[in-house]
C-alpha cells in the first residue's frame, strides 16, 4: 500500500520551518546511512529554501565509512553528544523545532533521550520504523512500508511547495544524500524496495545523483580487515542449527586481534542469509557490558519477533537489533552461546 503524505501535515511543517530560527536535526544512535543520509539532505534543504540556523544533533560519532555524505564545508553543522554535550544541550535547549529521522522512540538516541524529553518545542517524526511513539511527536510522518526514512523525506520534501513535485528542484547535496541513505538502508535494492523506492531512484538519477559514485564509496572502500575477518567468521565461527538460524558470536579478543573499527562488519549479518535452509541470521558482537545483537530473517520469519523478544530490541520485520547485558542476562560474555541455543529452544520447541 503507498504511503499517503496529508497535504494538511506539510503545510504545517512548512509554517513550522518558516516560523523557527533555529532547529535541531536528530537521528538514532551508532548513526548508520539512513540516519546520516536523512538528516543530512534535510539540513541541506532548510538551510537552502529557509531563513534558518539549523545543526544536525548526533547521539555519537559519525563512522568513517558513511563520511561520504557528507556534504561539502560540513564543520560546525554537526554536533555529537559524546563528543561535546554541553554544546548539544545548549543547541537542543535553544532550537524552536526539533525534527527527529529514522527513529521509533526517544529510547534510541542514547544520551539524546533526556534532552529531547526535556524539550518544550514542537517535534517532528520522520521515519519507518515498527511500533513508532506517536505521542511524543507533533507531526507523524511514519510507514513501515518503505525503503528507509531517506525515501519518506523524499517524499516529504517533493510535497513542499518550493519542491512541488520537481526532483530537479532538490539542492544537489540533498539528492546526493537521499541517493545515499535509500542505497545503504536497502543493501543496494536487495530489501525493502518497493515501487516507490524505484521511482525516487530513477527521479534522484535522472536529476543528476551520481549513483555510481555512491556505490563505490558504500562497497568498494572498506579496510582490507573486513574481508579477512569476514573469511574468519564463517568459516571458524559460524553456527548453523536445525531450526534454521544461523548464528555467529565476535568476542573482545578476536576484534582486537583484527583491529575490528566501527563499521568494519557492516552488513555481515546478511551474507549466512544466502544458504537455503537458512531463515533468520543473528550476529552477536561483544562490547563492554553487553553484545550488540544484529538479526535478520527471510520473508515470512520475524526477525523482530527474535529481537524484542530476547534481545531487549526491535527495528524491522526483517531486519532488527537489541543487547544481550551481561551479568544482568548472562553471568558472563562466555555464556552467549548457550544463551542462543536456549532461546531458539524457546521460540521454536516450546511456544509452536
Ligand atoms: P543493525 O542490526 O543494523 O544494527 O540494526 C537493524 C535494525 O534494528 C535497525 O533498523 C535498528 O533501528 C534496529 N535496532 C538496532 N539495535 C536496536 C536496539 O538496541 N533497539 C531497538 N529497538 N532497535 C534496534
Ligand atoms: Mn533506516
Amino acid at each position: 500500500m503507498m504511503f499517503h503524505i496529508i497535504e494538511n501535515d506539510i503545510a504545517r511543517l512548512d509554517a513550522l520551518f518558516a516560523s523557527s530560527k533555529r532547529i535541531a536535526i536528530t537521528t538514532h544512535t551508532r548513526p548508520d546511512g539512513d540516519a546520516l543520509g536523512s538528516t543530512t539532505a534535510l539540513m541541506v534543504f532548510l538551510r537552502s529554501f529557509y531563513n534558518v540556523d539549523t545543526k544536525v544533533v548526533m547521539p555519537n560519532a559519525i563512522s568513517q565509512n558513511i563520511a561520504f555524505i557528507l556534504p561539502s564545508n560540513a564543520d560546525n553543522l554537526y554536533l555529537d553528544f559524546t563528543n561535546d554535550p554541553d554544546e548539544v544541550k545548549d543547541w537542543m535547549n535553544s532550537s524552536d523545532l526539533v525534527v527527529c529521522l529514522d527513529f521509533n522512540s526517544f529510547s534510541r538516541t542514547d544520551g539524546l533521550q533526556p534532552l529531547l524529553e526535556a524539550s518544550k518545542a514542537p517535534k517532528v517524526l520522520v521515519d519507518h520504523h515498527l511500533n513508532p511513539d506517536e505521542e511524543a511527536f507533533d507531526i507523524v510522518f511514519s510507514t513501515p512500508d518503505i525503503s528507509s526514512a531517506s525515501e519518506l523525506l523524499y517524499e516529504v520534501l517533493m510535497a513542499m511547495p518550493q519542491v512541488n513535485g520537481d526532483a530537479t528542484k532538490l539542492p544537489k547535496e540533498c539528492s546526493y544524500a537521499l541517493m545515499s541513505g535509500m542505497t545503504t538502508d536497502t543493501n543496494n535494492f536487495a530489501n525493502s524496495v518497493y515501487p516507490s523506492t524505484l521511482k525516487m531512484a530513477s527521479d534522484l538519477l535522472a536529476a543528476g545523483v551520481d549513483r555510481n559514485d555512491i556505490v563505490s564509496h558504500v562497497y568498494n572502500e572498506y579496510r582490507e580487515n573486513r574481508i579477512r575477518l569476514i573469511g574468519y567468521l564463517l568459516d571458524r565461527k559460524l553456527v548453523t542449527t536445525s531450526y534454521g538460524v544461523a548464528y555467529t558470536i565476535l568476542r573482545r579478543e578476536e576484534q582486537e586481534r583484527f583491529d575490528l573499527q566501527e563499521g568494519d562488519l557492516e552488513g555481515f549479518v546478511n551474507i549466512p542469509l544466502q544458504v537455503a535452509d537458512v531463515k533468520y541470521s543473528l550476529y552477536l558482537r561483544e562490547d563492554n557490558d553487553f553484545f550488540r545483537v544484529s538479526v535478520r530473517s527471510k520473508a515470512g520469519y520475524s526477525a523482530n519477533a527474535l529481537a524484542s523478544r530476547y534481545f531487549h530490541g526491535g527495528g524491522h520485520e526483517q531486519a532488527s537489533g537489541g543487547r544481550l547485558f551481561f551479568p544482568q542476562d548472562i553471568s558472563s560474555p562466555s555464556e552467549a552461546e548457550t544463551y542462543v541455543e536456549n532461546i531458539l529452544k524457546d521460540y521454536f520447541d516450546e511456544d509452536r
